[in-house]
């Protein structure tokens, strides 16, 4: 965990019900207004006080843990912090002085921005309740195997299932079996092909490993035509790539080097190692020994690279441990071009994280990757100890646990997990494409703000008398009877200007001629008030 800064509050007698034009005429800064709006929005009775409960009921309404790394939360030391803080018994009342602290104080305008609910998830409630239903859904099936070819693989508990989110804003989500540690096993792949990445360029890596599709199992032993392996996300790759993890330092420096990334891409949940995986994966590394000698053969290696250290070290790598809510900040900070979402920390540069991603979703699952990029349409990466991290660029991160694999050693929880998300949500690449005709929800979106949009764009465009906008709109299947929160519609803002093209273009469509705004008022009373003397005669008819 990180460490976290307490801050003492003395409590003082400050109140706070300013309203913003008393804040202005009081000369006070853009920003003051700004925190003055913030605090005012939750003093319900204008009391100068708010409650720190609220407060952080908000916070976990919109996903934002109360032990988020960002937030500095201490009021006072005998005030618990956490998900555990019990409401009732522990509330205490905030002053704007030191709600003013927990604002400035706080990483990133994050307090700001969850008051203001300008998170990228903003409607994070009904995501939740999304996520736990096609959760319950995975979760019924039972198909398929734990890997066995190490015991200790063939010993994990079948039934182990966890699924965690974190959005690019550090929003989190965890269901299940998210706090066990399991064996990374592939899903080191990605990480270690970032690694040698920032240290080489992508030339110098390119110039070992290739970057296509094998269209073999991830352990088959061939090569690409320059004796090459084929990219970064299958065995011969990934060992290829370890050969290119710091290789100048000792062993224990290079691994470390590798917990160290894999702790800080997860917003410092320590990454863990699981010696008994490694004893057995070290013991039943026929095949991995044989890729290596082939690519050695080959000269495929840089040079002085020593074989048996590099594939003790590709052992090693597949042997951390990490849980699922530790992967899926993880695959957020991916999502997040490279800075981890929780800390705030630029872990990789955004090149890295973009020709990985390629590489993921073009290979990524192994002989299921062409299925995957066509049904799921996400950049993920699979391991045999059945997990799963899936990106979803400039979004979120996901993981999903489960070790059941199919015939080709991805988990079947996993797989249905992502199918039934990218049919509920509109996160395939492409379904930016179908936006229109699609029934996927967007939950990037306030939660009416499509409706909203269009509202407004509308009422616009038939103030403006653009009746080329306005058909435009219609044509897109907008509502052109739907009012704005004023209950004005089109044809009254088209009245009131004496717009009488688009009256009539509305009319044909079959707009309601004499809807009431909230003061009564129809279009006929603005063309009147207006003098608009053709509006008013086709009203009339
Ligand atoms: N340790 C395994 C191997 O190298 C990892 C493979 C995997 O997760 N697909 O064979």
């Amino acid at each position: 965990m990180s460490s976290k800064k307490t801050t003492k509050f003395i409590p003082q007698e400050i109140g706070s019900n300013l309203t913003i034009s008393d804040a202005e005429s009081k000369g006070l800064t853009h920003l003051e207004q700004e925190y003055r709006l913030l605090f005012e929005s939750l003093d319900r009775d204008a009391n100068g006080l708010i409650s720190i409960n609220e407060l952080l009921q908000i916070f976990r309404d919109i996903g934002i843990r109360n032990d988020d790394p960002r937030l500095v939360l201490d009021f006072d030391s005998t005030l618990p912090t956490g998900d555990t803080l019990d409401a009732k018994e522990n509330d205490y009342p905030l002053n704007f002085e030191q709600f003013k602290v927990i604002l400035q104080q706080s990483q990133g305008n994050l307090v700001k921005n969850a008051i203001q609910g300008n998170l990228i998830v903003p409607d994070f409630k009904n995501f939740r309740a999304a996520i736990k239903r096609i959760y319950e859904k995975a979760k019924a099936n039972k198909g398929g195997h734990v890997a066995t070819y190490i015991p200790q693989l063939g010993r994990v508990n079948p039934e182990y299932f966890g699924v965690s989110i974190c959005t690019i804003d550090g929003q989190r989500f965890s269901l299940g079996d998210y706090i066990i540690p399991f064996c990374v096993q592939s899903i080191c792949k990605p990480i270690n092909y970032c690694i040698a990445l920032e240290e080489h360029g992508e030339h110098k890596v390119h110039q070992h490993i290739g970057r296509e599709p094998s269209g073999i199992g991830f352990n088959g032993l061939v090569l690409n035509s320059k004796g090459l392996p084929h990219n970064p996300m299958i065995n011969a790759g990934a060992i290829m790539a370890c050969s290119l993890v710091k290789p100048t330092l000792d062993m224990a420096d290079r691994f470390d080097y590798v917990l160290d990334t894999w702790t800080k891409l997860s917003g410092n949940i320590r990454a863990g190692f699981n010696n008994a995986v490694y004893l057995s994966e070290r013991q039943t590394a026929d095949r991995n020994f044989a890729l290596g000698y082939f690519m050695r053969e080959n000269k495929a290696f840089p040079e002085s690279t020593n074989l048996i250290d590099t594939l003790e070290f590709y052992f090693q790598c597949c042997s951390i441990d990490v849980t699922a809510e530790a992967m899926a900040i993880t695959a957020a900070t991916l999502a997040n071009a490279g800075i981890c979402p929780t800390t705030g920390t630029r872990v990789l540069q955004p090149n890295t994280v973009k020709n990985c991603l390629s590489l993921m979703a073009s290979c990524g699952m192994y002989d299921f990757s062409g299925e995957f990029a066509f049904t799921i349409g996400l950049p993920a990466k699979s391991g045999v100890a059945g997990g799963l991290m899936v990106v979803i660029p400039n979004l979120m991160g996901i993981c999903i646990w489960s070790p059941r694999l199919d015939e080709l050693g991805n988990s079947v929880r996993g797989i249905e997990f992502c199918k039934e998300l990218v049919s509920t949500f509109n996160f395939h690449n492409f379904d930016s494409l179908t936006g229109g005709q699609s029934q996927k929800q967007d939950p990037r979106l306030h939660r009416n703000q499509s409706k909203i949009d269009s509202v407004i764009s509308l009422c616009w465009a038939a103030s403006e008398g653009d009746v080329l906008e306005v058909q435009h709109l219609v044509a897109r299947g907008i509502n052109f009877n739907e009012a704005d929160y004023d209950g004005r519609t089109a044809m009254h803002l088209a009245a009131s200007e004496g717009h009488t093209k688009v009256i009539e273009f509305l009319l044909s469509k079959g707009a309601i001629p004499n809807p009431k705004d909230r003061w009564g008022n129809t279009p006929l009373d603005d063309a009147l008030r207006g003098n608009h003397q053709s509006v008013i005669l086709l009203l009339e008819n």
